[in-house]
């Protein structure tokens, strides 16, 4: 049985784990002084039976206890120093063993010396009990390493049993049998003492475990807590805070603010107010909305400043023992954006006007209230002048600046009731909706035209625009937003049309004329491919020596249902829908080609619109026509308005440049009708001017005609310019504008326009008829 149980602690031991074995074994070291103390009570024992029966051999063995005992605690210390170290376990357990068991031998020695070579009762006592104290101890010691413990038991304990058995006296003999039942006890408390030292440690070393991992795993809870973005705290069923993160405590902007654990949720409030972390109405009112989302289970948002500027969103969720987790999240970004977009839905990101959007609501209300109350209102409709050129020449930013201060300007003209909205680019309507009468509309109108008429000053730079205003009047024009933004849309147009910077209503006659006009358009696009088109020459004519200088190329429609179309219908349709950029090449090969045919000292004057100034390819068209045509580059002239000017870019200047470099010359039509900028005059290098024919009609009849015709021609003769009068009809006025230095004149006095086959009839006739002359 006893033989099986230590068969039984050999296996156990041999697969303890390190740390229990490392224990143990410290178990073994750890009571220094009680090894100091065995020491030196035994050698002392030792030396007093020596002494008493005067044996060498027992003094020996005193002094071989006290030497073990005394390196034993040498290495007891040496251990306790170097104890960390859990590899050298082993070694430590072999040195404690050798130290134990020679510590045994030797008392082991004594016991057999002294009850051998002593008759001497009592000192045999002292022995005995000595060793059999000593064997005691063992068990109570040892026991966590019970081989040790058995080998030193043996060792002390069966020389003594030997000894009292071997003893020739009865009472030694039943001793020794009591010893070596003693030692059996000793052996049995001994390894019971060791399954309990076994077992103990094993469950501390279990608990320990369970402690780290449990230690480890709220460590990592509480990283992601408090690394959480959101604010998260459990309250019990009173509201009291159980568990909270640092986002819950910043969220409501309480941090460092000390709370523990059971503190009641409305205890925050004078934490709060307290640390003067927020006065105290506005966390009254946070902790009043805070408390009312709490008792409800469902998400809710509060606003935890006075102005409303951050938002959180608390959620509440009830647990099944009556506490809560609510969980706080800041969602002012998410709020502010999703604001934004509703915003930006509604209104011009630019302005900050409403937007299109918005237009067609307060239309519809304006309609409906229209239906109900027979009230009107009117809708204008405002287009910036020369704002594309700002843009061009200044750049986008600029122009932005410009826009948002022509909203700001429209702003101070508006009252309460009316809308104004920003459509995008420079178009701005306003709902005037306290306007009932055309008068109200007109007036508004009026400002605004002025008002926008005035000099804008964009970081330090003047800024001169206008605007062209449509109106159309509600119910009388139509009764919805889309009828009624088309009316004033061709109001607009005839507003621009009658010069820029003016307002227009629309009139019924307008609605006709647009219908034509886009009839005109279809009609256009088809008019140059099925070759309805025909140029005609004017000549100009030298007021000097009556010859032809050059021939003008005028071009005519011949439509195959309305006839001649004349220019002035058929060109503002034609730039307006960009046709003119193609019906322009058409008319430069072909003056070119016709020119070619003329006598030299004739050149061809081509007119050029705008339009055809924003097409890149212009002066590639105009150099490929020359070549075609083999007409010298100082035989073409092109004519310009203003209108060109008007829309100065940096593209105009360098086509313009460019034409000049390929040789053409560039003459200024219509001068006096436009601007008559004496700045283009200084800025572009024209070759000729050419007095708007409205002057020289007057000559001769009104007086005022007179001075403005010789103060051009004076101008462009002090400029170095050529300077032609245009629509000369009769002898007086050609007499006239020769008097008033015009070099050359156009008109019919002189010749019509004609087709290229009769010009060339006319100039082969006029040739002739200089001959004559000279
Ligand atoms: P413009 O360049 O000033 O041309 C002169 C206009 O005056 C021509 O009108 C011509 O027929 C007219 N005219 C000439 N002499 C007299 C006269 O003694 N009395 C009167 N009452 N009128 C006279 P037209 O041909 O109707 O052209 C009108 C305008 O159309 C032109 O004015 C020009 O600006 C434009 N245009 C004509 N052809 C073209 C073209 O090929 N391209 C472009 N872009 N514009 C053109
Ligand atoms: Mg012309
Ligand atoms: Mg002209």
């Amino acid at each position: 049985m006893l033989l099986r149980r230590l068969i039984d602690t050999r296996r156990i031991d041999a697969g303890l784990p390190l740390e229990i074995r490392a224990a143990l074994v410290e178990s073994l070291f750890a009571p220094v002084s009680s090894l100091l103390v065995g020491a030196l009570a035994c050698s002392i024992i030792g030396a007093t039976v020596a002494l008493s029966i005067g044996d060498r051999w027992i003094m020996g063995i005193s002094a071989a206890i006290l030497f073990v005992g005394l390196v034993r605690v040498v290495s007891a210390l040496l251990y306790k120093k170097s104890r960390a170290d859990c590899s050298a376990t082993k070694l430590w357990e072999r040195v404690y063993e050798y130290g134990a068991w020679g510590f045994s031998a030797l008392i082991g020695m004594l016991c057999w010396l002294t009850i051998s070579e002593t008759a001497d009762a009592s000192l045999q006592m002292i022995v005995t009990t000595t060793s059999a104290g000593y064997a005691a101890a063992i068990a109570g010691r040892n026991a966590g390493r019970p081989f040790i413990a058995l080998g030193q038991l043996a060792l002390c304990a069966l020389p003594m049993a030997v000894a009292l058995l071997i003893y020739p006296n009865l009472v030694h003999k039943a001793l020794g049998i009591v010893v070596l039942m003693f030692i059996y006890g000793m052996v049995d408390i001994t390894l019971c003492s060791r399954d309990v030292i076994i077992q103990a440690l094993t469950m501390t070393r279990k608990e320990a475990a369970l402690a780290a991992r449990f230690e480890e795993q709220a460590t990592r809870f509480d990283v992601a807590l408090n690394n959480m973005s959101h604010g998260l705290c459990m309250l019990d069923q009173k509201d009291r805070l159980q568990v909270w993160n640092g986002r819950f405590l910043e969220l409501l902007n309480l941090e460092g603010i000390p709370i523990k654990v059971g503190t009641h949720i409305s205890r925050l409030l004078r934490y709060g107010i307290k640390a003067g972390k927020r006065d105290a109405r506005t966390l009254k009112m946070l902790f009043r909305e805070l408390a009312r989302s709490f008792r409800q289970d469902k998400r809710d948002q509060i606003h935890i400043s006075p102005d409303g500027k951050r938002t959180l969103a608390l959620s509440r969720r009830l647990m099944s023992d009556g506490g809560a987790v609510v969980i706080l999240e800041d969602v002012t970004d998410r709020r502010n954006a999703q604001e934004r977009i509703a915003h930006l839905a509604k209104y011009d990101d630019l302005t900050g006007l409403a937007n299109r959007a918005q237009f067609h609501e307060r239309i519809g209300c304006l309609l409906a209230e229209v239906d109900n109350k027979e009230s009107q209102f009117a809708i204008h409709l405002i287009d910036l002048d020369r704002f594309k050129s700002v843009n061009d020449t200044l750049g986008h930013p600029t122009g932005d600046k410009l826009l948002r201060q022509v909203a700001h300007r429209l702003g101070n003209l508006v009252g309460p009731s009316d809308t104004i909205t920003r459509f995008g680019g420079d178009e701005f309507v306003i709902l005037q909706a306290g306007a009932p009468r055309t008068e109200d509309a007109s007036w508004l109108a009026q400002r605004i035209g002025a008002e926008i008429g005035e000099p804008f000053d964009i970081d330090g730079q003047r800024i001169d625009i206008g605007a062209s205003i449509g109106i159309a009047m509600a119910p009388a024009d139509g009764r919805n937003a889309d009828e009624l933004l088309k009316k004033a849309d061709m109001a607009l147009y005839s507003a621009k049309n009658s010069g820029r910077g003016k307002h227009c209503f629309f009139a019924v006659e307008m609605e006709a004329a647009a219908h034509a006009r886009r009839a005109l358009e279809l009609d256009l696009r088809e008019a140059l491919a099925s070759g309805q088109f025909q140029l005609y020459f004017q000549p100009l004519v030298d007021l000097n020596n009556n010859r032809v200088a050059a021939c003008e190329a005028l071009l005519r429609w011949f439509h195959p249902r309305l006839g001649e179309v004349p220019p002035s219908i058929f060109i503002p349709v034609a730039e307006e829908t960009g046709l003119i950029v193609p019906i322009g090449e058409w008319v430069i090969t072909h003056a070119c080609a016709e020119a070619a045919a003329w006598p030299n000292n004739i050149t061809v004057a081509v007119n050029l619109s705008p339009m055809q100034f924003k097409d890149n390819s212009l002066t590639l068209h105009v150099a490929s026509a020359l070549a075609k045509s083999g007409l010298p580059a100082s035989r073409l002239e092109v004519e310009i308005t203003e209108r060109v000017l008007l829309e100065e870019c940096e593209t105009t200047l360098r086509m313009m440049g460019e034409l000049q470099e390929l040789g053409v010359s560039i003459s200024l039509d219509d001068f006096g009708t436009g601007y008559s900028s004496l700045n283009y005059l200084r800025k572009f290098p024209f070759y000729k001017i050419k007095i708007d024919q409205s002057f020289t009609r007057d000559l001769g009849q009104h007086h005022d005609a007179r001075p403005i015709v010789e103060a051009i021609a004076s101008l462009g003769v002090g400029l170095d310019k050529i300077v032609v009068a245009e629509g000369i009809e009769t002898e007086q006025q050609m007499r006239l504008a020769r008097a008033q230095g015009c070099h050359q004149g156009q008109g019919h006095f002189f010749g019509p326009p004609m087709s290229g086959a009769a010009i060339r009839e006319w100039l082969a006739g006029t040739a002739v008829k200089n001959q004559l002359v000279a």
